[in-house]
């Protein structure tokens, strides 16, 4: 992932419509989409990465992400079929299943693995989302915790809230500013009008079949920006649509992003590094992964 401390211009002060085309990155595994950061949308509230994986056929146990550090940053793991066994430097050992969704809080620095648990054939799909954190949290103490989320019917379509509060169904998971993360199943054919909190700015990512706000129709593979000030939002669904609502209080922070790590400066990135590399007791270790250690890329001069 290439650094990124120029900062894109700045947001739309009200509310947008734009369609922007996601990355394909080349993995082991199956498909990932890769449709945050863009280099015209770095973030949206605090989510400043999002990759939506599968659906893919499981060609078995196998498939894992070694252990790696983190900083700066929380992860959100969302499952919708399939499993992952998660381990980290807290001593974490912790099955996802289809359903469930995983907080992991880097703060000063973590390390973790994500290993498939799948039977070959089984599906595997869902979304694995970054929140880069405030100053105030970003130097706190790494943290885990594992949710079931709760659902419930809004405007005919179903809301599982994976993130924050939306429609009065809340997850308890820890946020460190204002956030909305919901993943929703629309009926085909049929409008919903959704609330949404003005305060925030919103972006959509469609998991599954497609979907249409106003105008604009969107797929898999693609952000549709929102941008601010919307109090409510239409769309309409096709094909058995699937998609994931992401929104918070604009964060305005100079974040960078390079590798796994969320920053400020470059000399943090590269400290990081260094320490992952030396095996620094920042980060720990984890136990139990059958994949392999990955090593830090050297640092851009
Ligand atoms: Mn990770």
């Amino acid at each position: 992932m290439p650094l990124r401390f120029k900062p894109p211009p700045p947001p739309a002060a009200g509310p947008t419509l734009v369609v922007l085309p996601g990355r394909v990155p080349q993995f082991g595994g199956g498909t990932i989409r890769r449709v945050l950061p863009h280099p015209k949308r770095r973030l949206i509230g605090a989510w400043c990465f999002a990759d939506h994986f599968g659906p893919t056929p499981s060609g078995g146990p196998t498939g894992g992400v070694g252990p790696h550090p983190h900083i700066g940053l929380q992860t959100v793991t969302w499952l919708i079929s399939g499993q992952t066994r998660h381990r980290d430097s807290l001593g974490t050992n912790q099955l996802i299943r289809a359903g469930e969704v995983n907080w992991m809080t880097a703060g000063h620095g973590i390390c973790h693995a994500e290993d498939g648990e799948n039977s070959s054939g089984d599906v595997v799909h869902g979304v694995q989302l970054w929140v880069a954190l405030p100053e105030h949290a970003r130097h706190g103490p790494p943290q885990f915790e594992h949710h079931t989320p709760p659902t419930g019917l809004v405007d005919g379509a179903v809301a599982t809230v994976i993130a924050g509060t939306f429609a009065g169904l809340h997850i308890p998971a820890t946020v460190h500013s204002p956030l909305v993360g919901v993943d929703l199943v629309l009926t085909d054919g049929r409008a919903h009008t959704l609330p949404l909190d003005p305060t925030f700015e919103h972006g959509l990512m469609v998991l599954s079949g497609a979907a249409t706000v106003e105008d604009c129709k969107v797929s898999p593979g693609s952000l549709l920006d929102l941008g601010r000030r919307r109090s409510s939002l239409n769309i309409r669904g096709e094909d058995g649509a699937r998609v994931m609502l992401l929104g918070g209080a604009p964060l305005d922070e100079p974040v960078a992003m390079w590798w796994n790590f969320v920053f400020r400066t470059a000399d943090e990135a590269a400290e990081a590094a260094r320490g992952w590399n030396a095996h620094s007791p920042r980060f720990g270790t984890v136990e139990g992964s059958p994949s392999p250690w990955i090593g830090a890329p050297d640092f851009p001069a």
